[in-house]
């Protein structure tokens, strides 16, 4: 399992779940819409429009 934005092997489990590594991911919390399209349906807030 690699992540999915630089290709950085993941070893923690939860970095696995999302598919990201820590880094990563929190930018993609702060940019959302950038992998909006890649982690379709694992969204905990409803969104509208
Ligand atoms: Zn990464």
């Amino acid at each position: 399992m690699e992540c999915a934005k630089c290709g950085r092997k993941l070893k923690d489990l939860k970095s696995i779940e999302r598919g990201y590594g820590p880094k990563c991911w929190k930018k993609s919390k702060e940019n959302p819409d950038l992998v909006d399209m890649l982690r379709e349906g694992d969204t905990d807030e409803a969104r509208t429009g």
